[in-house]
């Protein structure tokens, strides 16, 4: 059965008396070929689990199964429950989990996975919830292999965007911490059922196996950056000196300037090395060193 086709996924909804729910970001993709690339492109390891955040009616559940040695499936919506079991029948390798990913306590879920070899992530991203779905993953501590996920395009911008260029936020200096972001392509809304407003993308993040930075405090590095980004059209002083208003402006500009910055930087210049530099020299300065 092609779940890819709209003929199909139309007659399977409508025998089970379901509709695409919106509140859950269904948007079902009608496309086997970008289907197919996704699971080629998420994972290199056909050894590795993958965990899927929102199967739908199993499209890519299914390419994940033929690709990898498990997918350990997690729905939130109850209705696509009984789809999946129909859709998914042939496959002995897959694990099918109702629940809302945010909700679900990923370490315990994914412990024999984790125990056994690699875990990997895979999805077609519910647009409501991309951003925190991919901070769960990241805050997680879990050792992921890499995180591969459908967006929209303009979100994909922004988790690959260049310090410096229009894209670059405070996601993108957070995802850089984590591991290495790269857009793979990009997917016109016409390839999903119902089609959204906007277009996607893929976008593969594969964590670092050995952080290239260890800031002295990791909540100062992530309160940096959220401070720095917080008030946009500020300079990175002035934005600073809001986020950390305990240490006043002159010793904010010391700060900035002794990591060698002009003081009217502003915050999108930074890359995730200056920015775990300059929370150093913040946590020093809370210190009172
Ligand atoms: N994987 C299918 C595909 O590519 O055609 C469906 C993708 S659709 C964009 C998003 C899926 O995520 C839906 O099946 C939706 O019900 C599910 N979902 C939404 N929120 C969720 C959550 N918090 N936890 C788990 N699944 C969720």
């Amino acid at each position: 059965m092609n779940l890819c086709d709209l003929g199909t996924i139309k007659q399977i909804m409508a025998a089970h008396g379901l509709t695409f729910r919106k509140e859950f970001g269904q948007n079902f993709l009608t496309r086997r070929t970008v289907v197919e690339d996704i699971a080629d492109n998420c994972c290199d390891d056909e050894n590795s689990t993958i965990l899927e955040i929102g199967p739908g009616i199993g499209a890519l559940t299914q390419e994940l199964a033929l690709r990898f040695r498990r997918v350990i499936a997690l729905e939130i919506d109850r209705g696509l429950i009984p789809v999946l079991h129909g859709t998914l029948a042939e496959y002995d390798n897959i694990e099918l989990h109702n629940g809302d990913v945010m909700e679900t306590d990923l370490a315990e879920l994914l412990a024999p996975a984790f125990a056994e070899g690699k875990v990997s992530v895979c999805a077609n991203l519910p647009y409501y919830i991309t951003t925190p779905i991919l901070m769960k993953l990241l805050e997680s501590g879990l050792p992921f292999d890499s995180i591969t996920v459908m967006v929209q395009a303009e979100v994909a911008a922004r988790l690959t965007a260049a310090a410096g260029s229009g894209d670059y936020g405070a996601i993108t200096a957070v995802l850089g911490y984590y591991g290495r972001a790269e857009r793979l392509f990009t997917v016109s809304a016409g390839n999903f059922v119902p089609p959204p407003k906007v277009n996607s993308a893929g976008v593969r993040i594969d964590l670092w196996k050995e952080r290239p930075w260890q800031p002295w405090s990791e909540e100062i590095f992530f309160r940096t950056v959220k401070a720095a980004f917080e008030q946009r059209r500020k300079t990175l002083v002035n934005a600073l000196s809001s986020g950390f208003s305990e240490l006043g402006k002159e010793a904010i500009t010391e700060a900035v300037t002794a990591c060698g910055h002009r003081p009217d930087i502003r915050g999108e210049k930074l890359d995730v090395a200056q920015f775990v530099a300059l929370s150093d020299r913040l946590y020093d300065l809370r210190a009172g060193k």
